[in-house]
C-alpha cells in the first residue's frame, strides 16, 4: 500500500529455515549475520563491513524472504523499500523517502534496509527509462548514493538490495563501499523445489502419501513464490472437498491451476 512507503518491522520472526535450499546465497549471508551480531569481532584489527550486498536472481526465488531472515537470524530490525514505489513520484519526493529512511534506520542500528527491485531506480543514469519520470528517477538514486556513502561502515546499517536485472544498474552502485558484494538466488532445482515444497508443508495436515519428491517432478520452471501457492490451494482444496487431510489429488489440481494461472500471466505480457 502506498499509506506506508516503507515497512518497517521490528520483530522478524523468519530465519534461515524458513528458506530452503539455497545453501550457498546463506553461507554468504550468514556473514552478514555475524556483522551485524558481533561488528567488534570484525573491526578490531581494522577491516571495514561490507555496506551493502546485492541479491540477484529471477522473480519469486526468495530474495525478500532471504535478506529477512537475515534480520531474524541477527535479531535487529527490517526496513523495506521497493524501487518500483518510486516510479511516478512527485520532485523531490523519492530523495526526501530515502533521506527520511535513512534517518530512522540510524535511530534503530544495528539494522537491515532491504531495498526492493532496485533497477527501479538504480537503472544506469541517463540510458532508457521513460521519458520525463527519468529526472526524478535519478535524484532518488542519487540521494540513495549519497546516504550509503554518508554513513561509516561502523555504523551497524547493512543494505541488502534485490534485482533481477543486474545488468542494467548504474556502475555507481557497485563501487567498493557500495553494493560491492553479490549473491546469486537462483531458480531452484528439482532437489531445490522438493525443500521448499517440505518448508510449506510445515502447517499443513497432509495424507500420508502426499511425497514432496514427486511433487518436485511435476513442477520444473516453479519458484518459490509459485510453490507455496500450490500448497496453499491445495489446502483449500481440500478443505473445499470436505476432506480431514490434503492429498495428492489436491496438490496435483492447484500445479494444474497454478501452470493455468502462469499461462494466462504469459499471454498477457506476450
Ligand atoms: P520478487 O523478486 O518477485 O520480489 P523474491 O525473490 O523477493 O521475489 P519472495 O518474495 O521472497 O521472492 O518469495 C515469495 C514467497 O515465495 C516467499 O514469501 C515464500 O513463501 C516463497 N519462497 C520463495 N522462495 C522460497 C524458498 N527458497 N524457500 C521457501 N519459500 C520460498
Amino acid at each position: 500500500s502506498k499509506a506506508s512507503l516503507f515497512d518497517t518491522d521490528n520483530k522478524v520472526k523468519i530465519s534461515f529455515k524458513d528458506v530452503a535450499g539455497l545453501e550457498e546465497a546463506k553461507e554468504e549471508l550468514n556473514e552478514i549475520v555475524e556483522f551485524l551480531k558481533k561488528p567488534e569481532k570484525f573491526t578490531e584489527l581494522g577491516g571495514k563491513i561490507p555496506k551493502g550486498a546485492l541479491l540477484v536472481g529471477p522473480p519469486g526465488t526468495g530474495k525478500t524472504l532471504m535478506a529477512k531472515a537475515v534480520a531474524g537470524e541477527a535479531s535487529v530490525p527490517f526496513f523495506s523499500l521497493s524501487g518500483s514505489d518510486f516510479v511516478e513520484m512527485f520532485v523531490g519526493v523519492g530523495a526526501a523517502r530515502v533521506r527520511d529512511l535513512f534517518k530512522q534506520a540510524k535511530e534503530k542500528a544495528p539494522c537491515i534496509i532491504f531495498i526492493d527491485e532496485i533497477d527501479a531506480v538504480g537503472r544506469s543514469r541517463g540510458k532508457g527509462g521513460m521519458p520525463g519520470g527519468n529526472d526524478e528517477r535519478e535524484n532518488t538514486l542519487n540521494s540513495l548514493l549519497v546516504e550509503m556513502d554518508g554513513f561509516g561502515s561502523d555504523a551497524g546499517i547493512i543494505i541488502i538490495a534485490a534485482t533481477n536485472r543486474p545488468d542494467v544498474l548504474d556502475q555507481a552502485l557497485l563501487r567498493p563501499g557500495r553494493f560491492d558484494r553479490q549473491i546469486s538466488v537462483d531458480a531452484p532445482d528439482i532437489n531445490g523445489r522438493e525443500a521448499i515444497f517440505k518448508v510449506h508443508m510445515r502447517p499443513l495436515k497432509l495424507n500420508d502419501k502426499v511425497d514432496a519428491k514427486k511433487l518436485a517432478t511435476q513442477t520444473p520452471g516453479f519458484a518459490g513464490a509459485e510453490i507455496a501457492n500450490v500448497c496453499n490451494e491445495a489446502a483449500l482444496l481440500a478443505a473445499r472437498r470436505g476432506k480431514k487431510s490434503i492429498e495428492m489429488q489436491d496438490f496435483m489440481d492447484a500445479i494444474d491451476r497454478e501452470i493455468g494461472g502462469l499461462e494466462k500471466k504469459n499471454k498477457l505480457i506476450s
